[in-house]
């Protein structure tokens, strides 16, 4: 038995589907630190603001918690491929487990895949197809996901596409970050913001916490705030309107990540919202921008945009006065800066050239 099998997302072993330990596919997923603003939060009176660091998963991003459990189901079951589709931080993820499980992985990517999160996945040896229009456009969204329920289904493979609406044990493994910050100290918190592209990640992490609530290990449940970029707020909107399913709409996002026209967990998503007393924040992509630079500068935080989106929302929500000043405030920071490189490029482009001198110049 190997230390790295009981500890991350395994530690919880009784809360996710039962894997027998030979068949843990484990990089080392989970269990990420819980940190304190230093500055951004007194800046913008929140005196306690805290990030939860998801960037520091083996890949990059809190796909790691899925990827780790749905590779090992995969095993368990004795397949030897899995399917899905993917942004970027799904796929790349998924490869790294199904190359460390020896499984093939076949994914259809969106057509704008940004460059530094297809080629990791190139590097593990997945079989891509890149779809036109998939990530824009409603339809063709559907169109890739029924294509690959058939194939999951006529060849069994594992089907793993990061959403409950797919892969509904693998996402299980989402809970797991509600039970880390209970007990990483925030079992007061207040309001835990998020990203929300598809709904998974705020779904998985409702269901940790009515867990948490039913185990009586926390007193009622935080407020849960779905943070989605005005260019595709599908979710917010519905939320604004009183809908409980997500408004339809092709997406002009230019965050990846979170540019999913049709939120396949979008339905509990607005049923987490309602049930933890939360609500939804659009923010222009201009804002999430931002606050990804200023968590570089003023926190040493170097996070892809989404992982920004819920510190831009946090703030949103402070100004209009949905969350006090003393509140237990969590950020869920879901990808690293180096996810994109281009946004990284752009960030760069804009500060003064770097001098270049001569050793004899010093
Ligand atoms: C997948 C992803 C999201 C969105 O999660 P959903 O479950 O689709 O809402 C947000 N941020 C990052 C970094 C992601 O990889």
């Amino acid at each position: 038995m190997t230390k790295t099998a009981t500890r991350g997302i395994w530690k919880y072993e009784r809360q996710i589907p039962e894997i027998m330990e030979r068949n843990r596919i484990t990089l080392g997923e989970g269990q990420t630190p819980l940190i304190k603003s230093t500055r951004i939060g007194p800046e913008v009176g929140l005196t306690n603001l805290y990030f939860k660091l998801e960037s520091l998963n083996p890949t990059g991003s809190y796909k790691d918690r899925i990827s780790a459990l749905g590779v090992s189901l995969a095993k368990e079951r004795g397949l030897t491929a899995c399917i899905g589709t993917t942004s970027g931080n799904a796929g790349g993820s998924i490869a790294a487990y199904a190359a460390r499980a020896g499984l093939n992985y076949h994914v259809y990517v969106q057509e704008n895949i940004v460059a530094s999160k297809l080629e990791p996945m190139i590097v593990h040896r997945a079989s891509i197809v890149k779809v036109k229009g998939f990530g824009f456009n409603p339809e063709v969204g559907n169109r890739v996901f029924a294509k690959v329920l058939k194939n999951a289904q006529s060849r069994n493979l594992e089907l793993l596409i990061t959403a409950y609406a797919y892969a509904p044990e693998a996402m299980e493994a989402v809970k797991t970050i509600a039970y880390e910050l209970t007990e990483e100290g925030a079992e007061d918190a207040d309001v835990v913001f998020m990203p929300a592209g598809g709904g998974g990640l705020l779904t998985g992490i409702y269901r940790g916490y009515r867990d948490l609530l039913e185990d009586g290990a926390i007193r009622c449940l935080p407020k849960l705030v779905a943070c989605q970029s005005t260019g595709c707020a599908n979710i917010a909107k519905a939320w604004q309107l009183g809908l409980d399913k997500p408004v339809d709409g092709a997406s002009t996002a230019m965050i990846s990540g979170i540019q999913v026209p049709n939120p396949p967990d979008g339905v509990q998503a607005l049923q987490a919202l309602q049930h933890s007393g939360g609500f939804a924040e659009a923010l222009p992509d201009a804002d999430t921008w931002h606050w990804q630079e200023q968590l570089a500068v003023k926190e040493g935080i170097f996070c892809e945009p989404a992982g920004a989106i819920a510190l831009a929302g946090a703030i949103q929500a402070a100004k209009e006065g949905r969350i006090g000043r003393n509140a237990n405030v969590v950020c869920i920071v879901s990808g690293a800066g180096y996810k994109d490189v281009d946004r990284m490029g752009a960030m760069v482009k804009q500060l003064p050239d770097i001098p270049m001198i001569d050793a004899d110049e010093l």
